[in-house]
C-alpha cells in the first residue's frame, strides 16, 4: 500500500534492546537526587528486586546490567561497597551483594524494613521512607528497576510491576494511585501484578520516573500507529467501494449480455445502447466515471437512470 509507514526500524531497535531495557537504562542514568531519595529508591529496589534481604546481607541477581549498576550505585551512596559477580548463566548474568552483619542490619532498620520485635523483614512500603514527593518517585523507580517491565509499544501498551507478596503489591499500587497513576492488580499464579494499560498513563509515568527519551519514543510510536491505522481505514473504505462498484458492474454486464442475446444491443434506444457498450468496455468504472466518458458528459444520476432502464429491460 502506498504511503504505509514502515514499522521495521522499531522492531529492529527492539530486537537489539527491549523497551524495558531502554527504560531501565534511562532510569539508571537519571539523577538519583538527595540521600532521602537514595534510601527510598533502594527500598523499592530491595523490596521488589532483591533475592535476599537479611540482617547480615542483601543480594540481587539479575540479567540486566543497569539493575545491577543501580544496586551498586545506591549502596555506594548509602556508604556500602557492593561486590559484583558475573555469571555464565543466561537468566542471571550479575549477582551484586552487600554482606556486613552489623551495618546491613542498621541500614534495614533505617529503611524501616526490619521488625524490631523479632528481627524479621517487613515487606511493606514504609510511610516514613516515602513521605516526600521526591522520595515517592524514587521508590517507584526502585520498584520498577527491581520488578518492572514495559511491553514494546509497537505491540501493545502494558506496564507491570510484579511481586509474590500480595500486601506489598497492594501498598505499592496505593502509592501509585496517590500519585494519580490509576493502576490495577491481577493475580497470576503465585505472582501479584500491578499493571497499567493506558498508553497516555504509561507515557506520564515514564516522564515521572525521568525516562523522557523512552516517553518520547512511546508517544512517537503511538502517533505512527494512529497514522497507519487511519491509512488502513482509508484504504479499506476505498477497497470496499471498489468491490461494490465491481459487484454492481457484474450485474449490469449480465443484464446487458442477456439483452444482447434476446433482442440485440442494436435494437436498444441510442441513449441506452451507448451506456451498455461503455459498460462492456469499462468493467471496473463507477457510474459517474462512465458518465464522464459520454459526449456530452452525463451526471451519475443520469447514468444511474439509464442503467436502471437497462436492468429492467427484460423484466
Ligand atoms: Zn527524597
Amino acid at each position: 500500500m502506498d504511503g504505509a509507514i514502515d514499522n521495521r526500524k522499531y522492531t529492529e531497535n527492539t530486537d537489539v534492546k527491549s523497551f524495558s531495557r531502554m527504560v531501565k537504562e534511562e532510569i539508571f542514568r537519571a539523577d538519583i537526587g538527595d540521600t532521602c531519595c537514595a534510601m527510598a529508591e533502594f527500598s523499592g529496589l530491595l523490596l521488589f528486586g532483591a533475592q535476599r534481604i537479611q540482617k547480615d546481607g542483601i543480594r540481587i541477581s539479575t540479567e540486566n546490567p543497569d539493575v545491577m549498576g543501580c544496586f551498586a550505585e545506591l549502596a555506594r551512596i548509602l556508604g556500602f561497597e557492593a561486590s559484583v559477580k558475573q555469571t555464565t548463566e543466561k537468566s542471571v548474568k550479575y549477582i551484586a551483594e552487600v554482606m556486613d552483619t552489623v551495618r546491613v542490619a542498621q541500614l534495614l532498620y533505617d529503611l524501616n524494613l526490619l521488625d524490631e520485635s523479632d528481627g524479621s523483614i517487613k515487606y511493606h512500603v514504609s510511610h516514613n521512607v516515602v513521605k516526600k514527593m521526591c522520595c515517592k518517585r524514587a521508590f517507584v523507580r526502585g520498584a520498577f528497576m527491581g520488578a518492572g517491565t514495559i511491553s514494546d509499544p509497537n505491540k501493545n501498551y502494558n506496564m507491570e510491576i510484579v511481586t509474590p507478596r500480595p500486601e506489598l503489591c497492594e501498598e505499592a499500587a496505593e502509592l501509585l494511585r496517590s500519585l494519580e497513576f490509576e493502576c490495577k492488580i491481577i493475580n497470576r499464579k503465585n505472582k501479584y501484578v500491578i499493571y497499567i494499560k493506558n498508553s497516555d498513563r504509561i507515557a506520564d509515568i515514564l516522564s515521572f520516573l525521568g525516562a523522557y527519551k523512552s516517553q518520547m519514543e512511546l508517544l512517537n510510536i503511538k502517533i505512527e500507529k494512529e497514522i497507519r491505522n487511519d491509512l488502513n481505514r482509508t484504504a479499506n473504505s476505498e477497497t470496499s467501494n471498489l468491490i461494490k462498484t465491481i459487484n454492481a458492474s457484474v450485474e449490469q454486464i449480465q443484464a446487458i449480455q442477456k439483452i444482447d442475446k434476446l433482442v440485440g444491443l442494436d435494437n436498444l434506444p441510442d441513449e441506452l445502447r451507448e451506456i451498455a457498450v461503455l459498460r462492456l468496455e469499462n468493467k471496473d468504472l463507477s457510474l459517474s466515471e462512465l458518465g464522464n466518458l459520454l459526449n456530452p458528459p452525463l451526471t451519475k444520476s443520469g447514468v444511474n437512470h439509464r442503467m436502471k432502464k437497462i436492468m429492467n429491460y427484460n423484466k
